[in-house]
């Protein structure tokens, strides 16, 4: 008779804590909300250089999740989105100046000094003492001669400091 008290208590003991533990366990709810969907695409940046006409693209692209095409928009400011399929968006930016590939070589006070006219950064200055430049040579370069390629660039002061 005490053994039958004994496991009718301990029955009522395993319910009340089974009741008391089911306040804490916490069921999953649905996932309904339709605009926290996330999409993930490969993005490539391009940069369209208007005083040149060329477009620069980023080396590497990236891959990032977004949840809409504005979300992703105000990431990359300034940038707009012109080609986009499920693989890969493609995103611009107009840029009125020029490239990173373009120079001008001045001849002033004998010396030659070569800008970016991508930064306006001073690349080089060549002192033309002892150099032999032709009349044709100095006029080109009083004027400002244009270089239009990094490789034209390395030429250029190969042929004026060699
Ligand atoms: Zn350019």
């Amino acid at each position: 008779m005490k053994s039958l008290k004994f496991i009718l208590f301990n029955t009522l003991t395993f319910i009340v804590l089974l009741l008391i533990a089911s306040r804490f366990i916490q069921v999953p709810k649905k996932q309904t909300d339709v605009s926290s969907k996330i999409y993930e695409t490969q993005i490539s940046l391009t940069q369209n250089y208007q005083k040149c006409g060329h477009i620069v693209t980023d080396n590497k692209s990236q891959r990032v999740s977004y949840s809409s095409e504005d979300e992703l928009l105000r990431r990359f400011e300034d940038y707009t989105i012109t080609s986009s399929n499920s693989e890969k968006i493609v995103l611009t930016k107009n840029i009125k100046g020029y490239c990173p590939s373009h120079f001008i070589a001045v001849l002033n006070n004998n010396k030659i000094t070569v800008t970016s006219l991508f930064d306006a950064k001073t690349v080089a200055v060549i002192k033309t003492f002892g150099l032999s430049l032709s009349e044709h040579e100095k006029k080109l370069l009083s004027e400002g001669l244009t270089i239009d390629s990094e490789e034209a660039l390395s030429s250029f002061i190969e042929d004026f400091t060699s």
